[in-house]
C-alpha cells in the first residue's frame, strides 16, 4: 500500500538504486575490465542505471522496484 503523502510504498524504504531489482554489476564491453551498472528492466535492457550511487540519496527512477525479500515486513 503507498503512502498517500509521497506516493512511496512504506514498506519498501527508501528508493537507493543500489537496492533496484533490475541492476545487474556486470563487465563494460570495450574497457579493460571495468565494471558498470546496468539495467535489465525491459524499457532500458543493457543500458546504464540512471543512478545515482551516492550514500543516502535515492533515485529518481520511476522503473525501480526492490529487490527480491528487502523491503518486506518481518
Ligand atoms: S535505471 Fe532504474 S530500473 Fe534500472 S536499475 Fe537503475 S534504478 Fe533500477
Amino acid at each position: 500500500m503507498g503512502c498517500a503523502h509521497t506516493g512511496r510504498n512504506a514498506v519498501n524504504g527508501p528508493r537507493y538504486a543500489a537496492r533496484c531489482r533490475w541492476l545487474r554489476l556486470t563487465f563494460d564491453e570495450g574497457s579493460s575490465g571495468d565494471l558498470t551498472n546496468r539495467c535489465m528492466h525491459i524499457a532500458r535492457e543493457g543500458l546504464r542505471c540512471v543512478g545515482p550511487f551516492l550514500d543516502e540519496t535515492e533515485t529518481t527512477c520511476g522503473l525501480w522496484e526492490p529487490k527480491t525479500g528487502e523491503g518486506q515486513a518481518t
